[in-house]
């Protein structure tokens, strides 16, 4: 069953009620299934029919979450996975072999990249950076082994942006496989499979849980690849708990409004800082002073909730600006209702040589807020002493 509108498919994909006639969802806390006879079982085992077995492999929560999301991003199939990083690993681990090369984005997530730069290369996949703003590069670097495309955007904490569009049709030209962790954007804003990408994954611990309460991701895409995914997830067990997926498919359901706030806020507090003297550059997707803002507009419904801005004084003004925060909390993740404030090149992005962070442009003075929902008001007055406090 499936609606014409986002907010009514977020709300409306439910498991089916039991005979207690429950409205909310209950959650299936249960690691196997039982058989109503030796035949069934043996027809589940040999995939002759679908259903559930062990929560390894599914489970009503988990078959929800998927469903909702496959709806929201306009995708055939999918698997949750028990974190985000588990959906990037499992995307490329189940799909690449000993001798393929992957072309990702330069700007990627700091544990993504050391997939890509430590771990993968135990097995022999190799990989190519290039510049998110230098897409003439893209095609130059596909090799005759080049088997995916992997990237994020906007991209963190740089905030730039990919035409999906034009990365879609080089894909299909050279018959490569696109994978776009489409974590900042959540499907509200920007859905990547209508461009062409062939795998969507997701970390849902930032915007898609909204709260700041669980960990959690999912693998998107068509049937086929997904196929291969779920054979590899099964025998090597990413999967999520079914708590998490409860959790989220309920967060799924305010998504569109969360998200509409989320964009307000930061949009309001991005336009404000650009008038603000002790503030060397805002970047923001939808201010007209972004170098891609056109693009931002034509591939995305809103800005995101994310906001950098580099302050005049570089690391020891960053470091004071955010030790003055009152309300804004100091932690690594985004996405929560609760406005919070990261300093990427001692954080998120510390473990990235200090050349590798130049190439991203995560400066020493940058500062990532991930703009909540509290009042606007009570948002940009934390931040406005804190810089005053920092300067
Ligand atoms: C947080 C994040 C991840 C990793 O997700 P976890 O759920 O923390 O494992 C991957 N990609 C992006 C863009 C992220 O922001």
């Amino acid at each position: 069953m499936s609606y014409e509108n986002f907010e009514t498919n977020a709300i409306r994909t439910q498991v089916e009620q039991t005979e207690f006639r429950e409205h909310s969802v209950p959650l299936y806390l249960t690691s196997s299934f039982t058989f109503e006879s030796a035949e069934q079982g043996r027809a589940l085992f040999a995939d002759e029919i679908a259903g559930n077995i062990y929560t390894r492999f599914s489970n009503p929560n988990n078959s929800e979450l998927i469903e909702k999301l496959c709806l929201l991003e306009g995708t055939e199939d999918g698997i949750a996975t028990a974190s985000g990083m588990a959906a990037m690993f499992v995307s490329m681990a189940a799909l690449l072999q000993s001798g393929d090369h992957i072309i990702a984005s330069r700007s990627v997530f700091g544990s993504t990249h050391q997939i890509l730069t430590m771990i993968l290369p135990k097995w022999g996949i190799s990989h190519t950076y290039v510049d998110i703003t230098e897409p003439e590069k893209w095609e130059a670097a596909i090799q005759p082994n080049t088997k995916m495309i992997f990237l994020e955007t906007p991209s963190n904490p740089a905030l730039d942006i990919i035409d999906l569009e034009w990365l879609g049709k080089l894909t299909k030209k050279h018959k490569l496989i696109l994978n776009v962790d489409n974590c900042f954007a959540t499907p509200y804003l920007q859905t990547p499979a209508k461009y062409g990408a062939d795998i969507v994954t997701h970390s849902a611990t930032k915007f898609i849980d909204g709260q700041g309460r669980t960990i959690g991701g999912a693998i998107l895409g068509n049937k086929d690849l997904i196929k291969q995914i779920r054979f590899f997830a099964r025998h090597t067990g990413p999967a999520m708990s079914p708590f998490n997926a409860w959790v989220l498919s309920k967060s799924l359901e305010t998504l569109a409004v969360r998200m509409e706030r989320h964009c307000q806020n930061a949009l309001e507090l991005a336009t404000y800082l650009e008038t603000l003297p002790q503030i060397s550059k805002v970047k923001y997707p939808f201010l007209p002073s972004h170098p891609q803002h056109d693009l931002a507009k034509r591939q995305m419904r809103l800005g995101g909730g994310v906001v950098t801005f580099e302050l005049k004084g570089g690391l020891e003004q960053g470091k004071k600006f955010l030790d003055a925060l009152k309300m804004c909390s100091l932690t690594a993740n985004l996405g929560d209702v609760r406005t919070t404030a990261t300093h990427p090149a001692s954080m998120t992005h510390s473990k990235l040589k200090e050349e590798e962070r130049q190439a991203v442009g995560i400066t020493a003075g940058l500062v990532r807020i991930s703009v909540g929902l509290e009042n606007i008001k009570d948002i940009i007055a934390d931040i406005t002493q804190a810089i005053q406090h920092s300067s």
